[in-house]
């Protein structure tokens, strides 16, 4: 009785990480509307909770507000674009340890260096790729984990 307990504690506690995992909040900030609800419906559907901001910032108040676990950040945004919201997002000290990834239109070849230079952890281009965005965010969120 008591050693079943156990193993049923012990079941419980590794779906709760694993939960934790695949339910991980992720904060979208993305003006394009298109683009936003097709990043939110693939990533529910691979088990992520989608917070989502249309403009830079937003995207830094929600960072703030929402405590995302990643921030999936587009470059080009109304208000602030998204190198500058995640430089400010990288120099408040509640928001800085957030990864970024930064989400560029195309790819050119001094994104990269903008990317290192505002503080971003990891960029990737549109069209997005979703496997390829999701090993991404994956890698990055245990990255953070293992902090
Ligand atoms: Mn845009």
């Amino acid at each position: 009785m008591r050693a079943r307990q156990t193993s049923r504690a012990k079941q419980t506690s590794r779906l709760a990480g694993a939960a934790t995992l695949i339910m991980a909040k992720i904060l979208v900030v993305e003006d394009n509307e298109m683009n936003r609800d097709m990043l939110t419906r693939r990533l529910q559907r691979r088990g992520y909770e989608v917070v989502i901001a249309v403009d830079g910032a937003e995207g830094l108040a929600m960072a703030q507000s929402e405590s995302p676990a990643l921030v999936l950040m587009d470059i080009s945004l109304p208000v602030l674009d998204g190198w500058e919201a995640t430089r400010r997002l990288k120099m408040a000290p509640e928001t800085k340890s957030i990864p970024v990834i930064a989400l560029t239109a195309h790819a050119m070849s001094g994104d990269r260096e903008r990317c290192i230079e505002a503080g971003c952890d990891d960029f990737d281009t549109k069209p997005v790729e979703i496997a390829r965005l999701v090993g991404k965010i994956e890698a990055l969120l245990q990255r953070s984990k293992m902090q």
